[in-house]
């Protein structure tokens, strides 16, 4: 059975980090991963969060098994962050939030509720967007249909352009948003654009899935999940995809959140029977390392003040970065226009470097980026700010 097996080709991102960590060179940049560096070059574990790890460790608890939808707590917990304590979906109560394996395995779920229960064909996704949207769809048996989203440059929006792809759309479809920090690209609609664009989804009827994998990282806890607070403030249906990768930086603990937001406190709980079904016959029930520590850090006013602290300390430094590096490369070559950098947000920026340009940065310069340009600020630090400009400036300039 296995003898004539094609090899599946790596994952894109995945690929070029096992060719970073070939690389002997010792002054080598590494630029690709989705996850965030401090100046050191390493993956901080938050302050909060290892206090309560320490308190894990003592405690030694058993490791039993959650519930198919997980802790209650975290779930409780969660759809407050994401809507607010006294959002009208939460005191009617017509909001359910099932803990999942990260981000990752809410979207998949999602797009298994929307072919399954409800017969839903087509899902809307942006052009370009995180890898991983596009396969988990098509593998949910969905078929994927793409809404432009750049502009000529490839490092803004074209907002009609969006409108336009998007005029095509039925009533039923759904459309996947990334409420924050677009990931490859970092460019995000202004609130101007997300008003006609949710008023657009509602005239149109379609079901948006929020992919909000970064809370936090794009102007607040608050003001990031604007779109969302909007968009169900009025009875609007949604399902909102979130992770908690990011925000406290636990990536392998895998914690996420899938959140239902229906037009009755009923229709929320029937909504929730069936997701607990599709996640029994996938992967039973979810990790409870990470969401136990989630949860004890959001209850406790102390620990969530010191973790809300740092989350924006973590911004604070990557819209630094941004700056710091657009202001770098000028001095360079000040006639290439890397402005846009410091306009976009998040962790991630499409830089408008060509797929060329990305090959000879790595070969000639161990300077690691993925082919579509997209660059990871956070890779970025004051020890090798210098030699990344002079790298892009010698291909470049
Ligand atoms: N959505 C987007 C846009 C992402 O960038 C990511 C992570 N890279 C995810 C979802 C998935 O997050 P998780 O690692 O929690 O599965």
């Amino acid at each position: 059975m296995f003898e004539a097996t094609p090899v599946c080709p790596p994952d894109s991102v995945f690929g070029i980090a096992a060719e970073y960590r070939k690389d002997p060179n010792p002054d080598k940049i590494n630029l690709t991963v989705g996850m965030y560096q401090d100046e050191s070059g390493k993956i901080p574990v938050m302050q909060a969060v290892h206090e309560v790890e320490c308190l894990m460790a003592q405690e030694r608890s058993s490791h039993v098994y959650l519930p198919i939808d997980g802790m209650s707590d975290y779930n409780g917990l969660i759809g407050k962050l994401i809507l607010g304590d006294n959002h009208p979906v939460i005191t009617d109560g017509r909001v359910a939030t099932m803990q999942t394996p990260g981000g990752t395995g809410a979207l998949r779920v999602a797009g298994d509720l929307l072919k399954k229960i409800y017969a839903v064909n087509t899902i809307w996704i942006s052009n370009p967007t995180w890898g991983n949207h596009p396969q988990i769809y098509s593998a949910a048996q969905l078929d994927v249909k793409k809404y432009d989203y750049l502009d000529a440059n490839g490092t803004g929006l074209d907002f009609d352009a969006v409108l336009k792809s998007l005029s095509t759309a039925s009533s039923g479809d759904a459309i996947l948003l990334h409420t924050v920090c677009h990931n490859p690209t970092g460019v995000d609609p202004s609130s101007e654009q997300w008003n006609q664009l949710l008023t657009l989804i509602k005239e149109k009827k379609l079901l948006p899935i929020f992919d909000f994998a970064y809370q936090g990282f794009g102007a607040g806890l608050d003001e990031d999940a604007k779109p969302i607070r909007d968009f169900c403030a009025d009875g609007g249906e949604a399902l909102i995809c979130n992770s908690f990768s990011k925000n406290f930086n636990l990536y392998g603990e895998r914690v996420g959140g899938l959140t239902v937001v229906a037009s009755s406190k009923d229709s929320a709980a029937a909504v929730l029977s069936q997701v607990k079904m599709l996640a029994r016959t996938s992967y039973s029930n979810p990790p409870s390392h990470g969401a136990t520590i989630v949860s004890r850090v959001l209850f406790d006013s102390g620990l969530r003040t010191k973790w809300k602290q740092e989350l924006d300390e973590t911004r604070e430094r990557i819209s630094d970065l941004r700056k710091k590096f657009v202001a770098a490369i000028d001095t360079r070559i000040p006639s290439v226009d890397f402005s846009h950098i410091s306009k976009q947000r998040g962790m991630f920026s499409y830089s408008g470097i060509s797929a060329e340009h990305v090959d000879k940065l790595k070969n000639e310069h161990s300077v690691y980026m993925l082919r579509s340009g997209r660059i990871n600020i956070a890779g970025i630090n004051s020890h090798n700010l210098d030699q990344l400009c002079d790298a892009i400036a010698a291909v470049l300039g």
